[in-house]
């Protein structure tokens, strides 16, 4: 082990990443470092390595170390628009260079007109075990000075990252076979959980079926095992952490089921609010008459709307390339390119347009196909011939299973597969194509990215030839309210651009040459839709009284600002589950205080007036974090987390609260503690807050709230509510707790059900301890938005639900329909009941006397 400094490239002003204006630097996506605000226009080697990305534009330089560490240098922001302009590049990829080597020199004038910012990111690339330390204060720095150091460092010689055959001696190995029993077996969600986890771990880890082997790490490769319901499947790792590897991906396909299980549920918790409009999908009608085209149901509504097509250009690639340590440069350096814009895109979109974009990462670092990109570059061919010819291998490897669900990925790894080819001719897809108003898109296939680039103010329909209702792009189409009819067949070539056509995504058909009568009839029905639309949701936006005036308010849950917009639109009173995690999980650092405060501050400004319930870090146990050395744990979910990981770290405690703690409106801001199972926890908590007041200058202690997540907090909930202002009931984990079965097991789920009269009567305790101290008692798990439970809730004196965003508007509706006497009658009948089964089949009997038939 040894440290690396790095040194200053260029004279100027340091300072921080967060200073640097692009969320991809600022949020450490691409590494951590200092940025520098230069005064001089000649960049120099912040240390010794080889050259492995400079590309044509000259506006970044990548320096690999002779340790394998890849130091980046990207001199200002948004600085490849200049296309060059202003830069000029002193040295050739692949060379190599010393510290203090003239690189690039660049026109201080010119890039700083062009150019959003010049605080230059210098970063280190993100590497296990490495550690960033010494970093230089704020403060003029000059060419040459030492930045920070590198610590963690090992010495080798090869740039190749360890294979399972260099491991040292001790490596272990280990293995475990299962029936996958995911519905679709394992298509690109699950294979994309499972890389992720692969990664997680320095072991080799490979999945097997049907005779067949794929690195775990390779979404693709995973994906071409064609693995469906029923298939065995082996899990094999070799490698110092083997046993954890093996563990965390059995784990990750529990996790898949329990995403798969929520999604079926509609609306039900863990289920993203917009892809939960993913429509079924119905059988290809035949030609219902002259001028009618059957297709079948990707997105269902109706449309009315003029026939418009968009144009596809070709991306023409040389076969052959100049030399290979070039296009290998060239290549990485476009992956980075596509990499920082697709992150763009994704920050800018809704939970759906995230998931999909984190799909296309996954296939544009996959091990797989940057294998065989960089094979091909180094048998002679250019670096966009190699990574078409990648790309088209793993097509073939999809195309040829019969999983239709599978082959739909097809679309997006040409995505992926044309966005690196632009990048590498120096262009970008249009973040914007134009429409025509009222524009019904006619084309035989669309990519994800070129629907998000569509005007969707102006795109009333989706018609194509082709295409799956399950691909990426039905699911983006559903996300964004689009109705949608794919395999249309070639008949919708036929139809002239500008043509009026009616789109019946309800019935699946298409009529391209409509009279005048049945325009106007569809016209009617559009707008009828409209307004029905806008009813619930006006109503959704009044305050929610059950029908004998009890007051039940009705929050959200949220993990981030896109959750909030949604929340407030859908008519949620509030935020009644913030999950911080997403902060500190899939992160190498962990969240500063001001990165922390600007995230929940953006959900509070989206939010406005509306209250916010913080709840603080939920992590450890099955959500590890890699800066944080927790111990493995033989039962992960009854170890260290929540509120005792917390403790167990109370500098990450300190930050989260302090950055809570300065957000504004102060008053809007609650804070709740998650996995509470005794009153000490709560009061070492309030300890801190206290300090942290004081020390802050906060005159009005913060609201403070426990959840309920566990038998003994439940029956405890009396003594607890005296340390707190509020409870909150986390059903997911007192459910799995209460019956000692894990809330994602496979076998289990069933079985997990918060309705279970157990469950329910230690939901009484809780409600019934807040009823006699005054205080509110809130359900944020998933069984709030089950309407077989809403009864139940308020029966037991439940007077908050929170909820996922999309589910407010129904959520209010029933409760309006609700008396609290009748509920309360129907809760004390269930409690003595036997089983679940007893109990959701009392609810539905009261539901369907109210004419609640859903
Ligand atoms: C719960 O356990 O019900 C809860 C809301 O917390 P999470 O689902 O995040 O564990
Ligand atoms: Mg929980």
């Amino acid at each position: 082990m040894s440290i690396l400094q790095i040194l200053a490239p260029f004279d100027g002003w340091c300072g921080t990443l967060d200073e640097v204006p692009d969320p991809v630097f600022a949020g450490r996506m691409l590494g951590d470092g200092v940025a520098i605000d230069p005064t001089t226009g000649i960049l120099v080697a912040p240390c010794a390595g080889e050259i492995v990305a400079l590309p044509a534009s000259a506006h970044a330089v990548s320096i690999r170390t002779a340790q394998g560490i890849d130091v980046l240098v990207h001199i200002g922001v948004d600085t490849v628009q200049l296309g060059g302009r202003g830069f000029d590049a002193r040295v050739r990829p692949g060379a190599g260079v010393r510290a203090g080597d003239e690189l690039i020199r660049f026109d201080l004038d010119v890039v700083a007109r062009g150019a959003k910012s010049l605080m230059t990111p210098i970063l280190v690339t993100p590497m296990d075990g490495l550690r960033l330390q010494q970093r230089r204060a704020p403060g003029l720095v000059s060419s040459g000075e030492v930045l920070f150091e590198i610590a963690g460092v090992e010495t080798r010689t090869t740039t190749t990252p360890p294979r399972a055959a260099n491991a040292p001696k001790e490596e272990a190995a280990a293995g475990h076979t299962l029936i996958v029993t995911l519905r679709h077996g394992l298509h690109a969600r699950p294979a994309a959980l499972l890389a992720q986890r692969a990664k997680a771990f320095g072991a080799q880890a490979s999945l097997s079926a049907h005779g067949r082997t794929a690195n775990a790490r390779s979404v693709v490769a995973i994906m071409a095992l064609g693995v469906r319901q029923g298939d065995e499947l082996s899990i094999q790792a070799s490698g110092a952490d083997a046993p954890q590897s093996v563990a965390s991906l059995v784990a990750g396909i529990q996790e898949a089921l329990r995403m798969e299980s929520a999604a079926g549920h509609g609306a039900a918790e863990g289920t993203a609010p917009d892809s939960s409009k993913t429509a079924p999908t119905a059988a290809p009608r035949p030609l219902a008459a002259a001028g009618v085209l059957g297709g079948v149901i990707a997105v269902p509504g109706i449309a009315v709307g003029r026939a418009t097509r968009i144009e596809r250009r070709e991306i023409a690639v040389a076969e052959h390339g100049a030399d290979s340590g070039r296009e290998r440069a060239e290549l990485e350096q476009a992956r980075i390119n596509v990499r920082m814009r697709l992150e763009r895109v994704a920050a800018t979109g809704g939970a759906t347009r995230r998931e999909i974009i984190a799909a296309h990462l996954e296939f544009l670092d996959d091990p797989q196909v940057n294998e065989a990109a960089h094979e091909s570059i180094a048998a002679g061919k250019s670096a966009g011939f190699a990574w078409r010819s990648a790309i088209r291998r793993s097509i073939s490897a999809l195309q040829a299973l019969e999983d239709s669900r599978l082959r739909e990925r097809v679309d997006d790894l040409l995505d992926v597969e044309s966005h690196v080819l632009l990048a590498l001719a120096g262009e970008a897809r249009p973040m914007n194509i134009p429409l025509p108003e009222r524009a019904v898109l006619v084309a035989d296939d669309l990519l994800p990215s070129e629907l998000t680039a569509l005007d969707r103010a102006r795109l009333v329909a989706i018609c194509l030839s082709g295409g799956g209702a399950t691909s990426h792009v039905a699911i983006l189409a559903a996300a964004m309210d689009i109705p949608m009819l794919v395999g249309l067949g070639s008949g919708i070539r036929d139809i002239a651009d500008g043509a009026t056509v009616i789109v019946d995504a309800d019935a699946g058909t298409l009529q391209t040459a409509p009279a005048a009568p049945a325009i106007e009839q569809a016209r009617a029905a559009v707008e009828s839709r409209l307004m029905r639309r806008a009813k619930t949701l006006a109503e959704a936006q009044i305050e929610c009284r059950a029908l004998d005036g009890t007051r039940v308010e009705v929050f959200a849950n949220l993990g981030n600002v896109t959750d909030a917009a949604a929340a407030v639109a859908h008519g949620a009173e509030g935020c009644g589950l913030l999950r911080t995690e997403f902060l500190f999980i899939d992160r190498e650092t962990a969240p500063t205080e001001a990165e922390q405060l600007a995230a929940y501050q953006d959900i509070a400004a989206a939010l406005g007036p509306r209250p916010m319930i913080l709840r603080l870090m939920d992590v450890g146990g099955d959500k590890p974090l890699r800066y944080l050395p927790l111990p493995a744990e033989d039962n992960p979910a009854l170890g260290l987390r929540g509120v005792r990981t917390a403790l167990a770290h109370p500098d990450l405690m300190r930050t989260q609260l302090r950055a809570a703690l300065r957000v504004r409106p102060a008053g809007n801001v609650r804070l709740l503690i998650p996995m509470i199972t005794d009153a000490a926890e709560i009061l070492a908590v309030r300890g801190v807050i206290d300090e942290l007041e004081a020390e802050i200058g906060i005159a009005d202690r913060v609201e403070l709230g426990a959840m309920i997540e566990t038998p003994a907090a439940a029956l405890m909930a009396s003594g607890l509510i005296r340390e707190v202002d509020f409870l909150s009931i986390g059903s997911n984990d007192l459910t799995q707790y209460t019956l000692a079965m894990d809330r994602g097991h496979p076998e289990l789920a069933g079985r997990t059900d918060a309705l279970h009269p157990a469950v329910l009567k230690l939901v009484a305790a809780a409600a019934g301890a807040g009823a006699a101290a005054g205080k509110m008692v809130a359900v944020c798990g998933g069984v709030a938005a089950d309407r077989l439970a809403v009864p139940l809730l308020l029966g037991l004196g439940v007077r908050e639900l929170s909820v996922v965003p999309a589910a407010v508007p129904a959520i209010k509706r029933q409760i309006r329909s609700l008396r609290i006497n009748d509920c309360r009658e129907l809760a004390l009948r269930c409690l003595d009941l036997a089983s679940p089964g007893e109990v959701r089949a009392q609810a539905a009997e009261m539901l369907e006397s109210l004419g609640d038939m859903q």
